[in-house]
Order: C-alpha cells, then sequence, then structure tokens
C-alpha cells in the first residue's frame, strides 16, 4: 500500500516512489500495445478550468485551461470556468481580470462562467456560500461530518505531536470532537468523518491508484479534514467536489498536483452517493534542466508574451504541445504547426503523454516564426495584424498611414519573426546616425556610387552602375548603409520605394559628407 503525501511533500522521495510505482503499473498497460482501450470520451464532455485568482495565469495553468477546452470542443461538449476564491486571505488584486483577459486574447470561447452567465452558476465560490452550507449539514446530519470546536492552540499541539511520531504522520487529528459534538457556542470548524482506507482512485492517465494515509498505529489519528472553516467558507476539497458535481462535470484534467487530494474527493462523493466525474492527471511543466518552471521561465505574466508580439496561435500551440502529441501516420512527415481549430479537430486523450513537459523558448520562437508567416499569407488574420498593431505602428513611426504600414509588412514580412520586429526598422522614420555606421572599405568607389547617384536618379541606380562595370556587392552595400545605416531586412528597391526618392538623396548626402 502507498503512503498518502500530502501537498507539501508532494515533491519528496516518497512522492517520487509513489510516481515510480504507479508508472511502472502503466508500463505494463502499454505492453497490451493495440489492445489498450481508447480512453477519450465519444459523447459531450463538460469540463471545467477552475483557477483560484491568487496571481497571473501562468503556462501550467494555461495548458490546463486549454486541455479542458479542447476536450469539451472536440467532443461537442462545454467549457466551463469557475473561479475558486474561497481563501479570501490569498486573493490578488487584478488577477480575476488577468485570467479572463488572458483566455480571451488565447481565443478559447467560454461557455459558462461569472462573466458569460450559464445554467449552473453562480460560478464564483465565494458567492455560494450557502450552497455549501447547505451541503455540510446534510453530512452532518448524516453523522459524514461533524463539528470541530478545539482551540487553534491544541490543533497546532496536534500537529507538531504527529510529527515526532516516528514515523511522522501528517494525519494529526484525534477525533476528539467526534463525540464531543455540542461543546459551547464557540466558532467551530466541520470535519468529514474520512475512511480508515481511502477508496481507489480511477485516473484515466495513470490507472487504478491506490494512495493512503500513512498512520501511526501506536498514536492512532484520522485524516478528519476540514470541509467548512471558521469563516463559514468551504475547503478546496469541499467546494471542488460540490461543484464539479452540481456543474454536471464530465471530465477532470488538472495538474498533478491535485493527485494527493484526489482520494479526499472521492471520499467525498461516495459519502454524498454521487458518481464522481473522469479525472486527467497531467504531468508538471519543467525547464530544459528538468527542474520544475522556475518564475523565469514558465510564472510570469502571459499577457506580457502579447508586448512582444507573439501571437495567441503560437502559444497556444506552443502550450499545447506540453504533454500531447498529435496522432502520427506511419511514414508521413508529421507537423507540429497548429492552430486552435486544428487543435480542437485532433485533440484527443489517447494521445496525452506521461513524462514531464520541458518548456523550451527556442520552440515558442520556432513556432511564433511559422505562424507569423501564416498569419502574413492570410487576408483576414493579416487585416486583423495590422488593424490591432497600427494605433502603435501611428506612434512608432509619426503618424504614417495604414497603406504604409500595410506596403512595409508586405515587404519586412518574410524576414520578420514577430510584428515587434518592425521597432528595429526605426531608420526608416528616423534620421540615421552616420557616426555609428561602419565606413565602406573602397570609400574611393563607394563615392564614385554616390556622386553617380546624386547626378543621375536614384530608380535604376543599380542596374546604370553594374553595367558600367561597378560591382553588384559593393552597389548594395554603398545603398544599404547610406538608407538604413547597414540595417538588413528590407530588399534594396523597397527601401528606396518606402523612403521615396526625396529622402534617399538627402541621406546619401549626409552619408557622403560623414564617411567618405
Ligand atoms: N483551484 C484549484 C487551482 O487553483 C483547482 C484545482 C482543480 O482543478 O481541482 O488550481
Amino acid at each position: 500500500m502507498l503512503r498518502y503525501p500530502t501537498r507539501l511533500d508532494f515533491r519528496s522521495h516518497v512522492w517520487h516512489f509513489v510516481k515510480c510505482r504507479f508508472y511502472s503499473q502503466i508500463n505494463l498497460e502499454e505492453l497490451e500495445g493495440s489492445k489498450r482501450k481508447s480512453i477519450h470520451p465519444y459523447s459531450p464532455a463538460r469540463t471545467r478550468f477552475a483557477p483560484s485568482p491568487t496571481g497571473f495565469l501562468h503556462l501550467g495553468s494555461l495548458r490546463t485551461a486549454l486541455y479542458n477546452y479542447l476536450l469539451a470542443k472536440n467532443t461537442g461538449g462545454q467549457f466551463v470556468v469557475r473561479l475558486e476564491d474561497t481563501d479570501q486571505k490569498r486573493l490578488v488584486d487584478g488577477a480575476e481580470r488577468n485570467i479572463f483577459d488572458t483566455l480571451d486574447w488565447c481565443k478559447l470561447d467560454i461557455d459558462e462562467s461569472p462573466v458569460h452567465g450559464g445554467p449552473y452558476g453562480p460560478y464564483k465560490q465565494s458567492e455560494r456560500k450557502e450552497i455549501y452550507q447547505k451541503y455540510a449539514q446534510h453530512l452532518l446530519d448524516q453523522g459524514l461530518a461533524y463539528k470541530c470546536f478545539c482551540p487553534k492552540e491544541r490543533l497546532l499541539e496536534l500537529r507538531e505531536s504527529a510529527r515526532l511520531l516516528k514515523p511522522p504522520t501528517n494525519v494529526t487529528y484525534d477525533r476528539k470532537c467526534l463525540s464531543n459534538n455540542d461543546s459551547g457556542n464557540g466558532s467551530y470548524i466541520i470535519r468529514f468523518k474520512s475512511p480508515h482506507n481511502y477508496p481507489k482512485i480511477n485516473d484515466l492517465l495513470h490507472g487504478e491508484l491506490n494512495l493512503q494515509p500513512q498512520y501511526n498505529s501506536k498514536d492512532q489519528r484520522y485524516d478528519d479534514f476540514v470541509i467548512i472553516k471558521n469563516d463559514g467558507m468551504p475547503t478546496y476539497h469541499f467546494a471542488n467536489v460540490v461543484d464539479d458535481h452540481l456543474m454536471k462535470i464530465t471530465h477532470v484534467i488538472r495538474g498533478d498536483e491535485w493527485l494527493p487530494s484526489t482520494p479526499k474527493h472521492i471520499a467525498l462523493y461516495d459519502a454524498f452517493g454521487w458518481s464522481p466525474p473522469k479525472f486527467i492527471h497531467i504531468p508538471l511543466l519543467t525547464s530544459l534542466q528538468d527542474k520544475k518552471l522556475s518564475k523565469r521561465k514558465g510564472d510570469f505574466n502571459i499577457l506580457s508574451l502579447r508586448e512582444q508580439g507573439i501571437l495567441p496561435q503560437a502559444l497556444v500551440n506552443f502550450v499545447a504541445l506540453f504533454g500531447w502529441a498529435p496522432p502520427r501516420e506511419l511514414n508521413v512527415k508529421s507537423s507540429e504547426l497548429f492552430d486552435l481549430d486544428q487543435l480542437v479537430k485532433l485533440f484527443s486523450l489517447d494521445q496525452l503523454t506521461k513524462g514531464n513537459a520541458k518548456v523550451s523558448d527556442s520552440k515558442l520562437h520556432f513556432l511564433q516564426k511559422e505562424h507569423f508567416q501564416r498569419v502574413l499569407q492570410d487576408e483576414k488574420s493579416f487585416n486583423e495584424l495590422v488593424d490591432e498593431f497600427y494605433p502603435e505602428f501611428a506612434e512608432l513611426s509619426n503618424g504614417k498611414s495604414k497603406e504604409y504600414f500595410l506596403r512595409l509588412l508586405h515587404e519586412l514580412g518574410p524576414s520578420l519573426d514577430s510584428i515587434d520586429g518592425v521597432k528595429d526598422h526605426r531608420y526608416l522614420f528616423e534620421n540615421v546616425d552616420y557616426t555609428n555606421v561602419r565606413a565602406p572599405k573602397d570609400a574611393h568607389l563607394a563615392k564614385v556610387i554616390v556622386d553617380d547617384i546624386l547626378e543621375h536618379g536614384i530608380n535604376d541606380a543599380v542596374e546604370r552602375l553594374t553595367t558600367q562595370g561597378l560591382p553588384k556587392k559593393l552597389v548594395f552595400m554603398t545603398l544599404r548603409s547610406a538608407l538604413s545605416g547597414g540595417k538588413p531586412g528590407l530588399p534594396i528597391p523597397a527601401l528606396i520605394s518606402l523612403l521615396g526618392e526625396k529622402e534617399c538623396l538627402k541621406r546619401l548626402v549626409s552619408f557622403k559628407d560623414t564617411l567618405l
């Protein structure tokens, strides 16, 4: 029998042991190969994303939201967003807004939520207090839960003494209040009368797991976890179970870190006589060094990527691949490039992977480049991009027109990875400082080129000068240095056309005066 890890010691060796044990079970299943049954539902799935607004939405949570979204949409079901905000002390200003803004930016259409409404609301747990009270009362009436009046100090002592036991245990309460239920008018919490042995859990991805608390037989304690706190608010476990049931959730996709809580949840479902949803616990996100994702790598505000010009379709594609792989056809070179609609069509629980997912920045940049090029090829997406970024461009370019922005993107597009790259071409709108530009190696010939252009015009300059026998490469280099300060990206004819003849000649004069 396996020890039951708490969230706190989730990453300890014991947990590692637990994982190894159940991964070995999976390998046996995998050996059966083709006999393995599909775990993907055929009927419409109702899924939910249940974030706590305690910070910005990070990559791991976006993946959870995305997989729940994909499962719902792939099966013609609904995607629900429920805010788990009962821990009022941990709420962060702006977090709720950030969650919805991020989902909206990624174009994950929500069917039901505090913002979108729906038939099973309210979708904010802090507004459902009476509902939880009613269900807690039901358990109290059935003798499946009890009020606990123990003062804080006593509970702390119990915790400390449990820690000192050999072996130590996280199961700390001694059930003093189970029989002493009506003591006084003071504040109380409500505890669930936990079973000594928790039911086994059946995870679609990991199979059957038997996770049990570790008891100390010499000093019997009970895992009677709290369901209602002394402020009348439910705990995560209780609210989560009541809501998943009342909101008719069929599938719960969530991070591995919730696996140790699942036996508690199943015990609550059993106590109410409800059937639980299907659980799918997905692996951790790690950085390439195989460490749990550090702040720098994944725990940042996703919307800051938008400011860097990352496209939501690139980000969604990137995040989809953290633990899911598209079906592969034998002998067909498979692509990993998908937009959201393609992901909805392709997504299947059968293609979820079990190992920790490694996050690599270079993959995001690869996908971004590919998606950006797709946007440039697609008229509708291209126009949307232009509309979204034109105001910023107008500011950058001192009021250049939208037509100019369009022309610029057509010319510059193939060399860009993101819209943000336009900022590297400020020389189009600002004077070039030639003191920072490298002088041509052959200053004499460069001067011949510049003088010729100043005398005969710029429009057919390249052709004219090369037929006179001047090296094409030198003509190009001289023009690029004079017109863009040496910045690559735009083809010379496009550079000339975007700057206009007058501006080009002005730059050639300054270039010559400074460097030749
Ligand atoms: N509120 C939990 C969280 O913040 C939800 C966990 C679950 O999906 O059950 O991740």
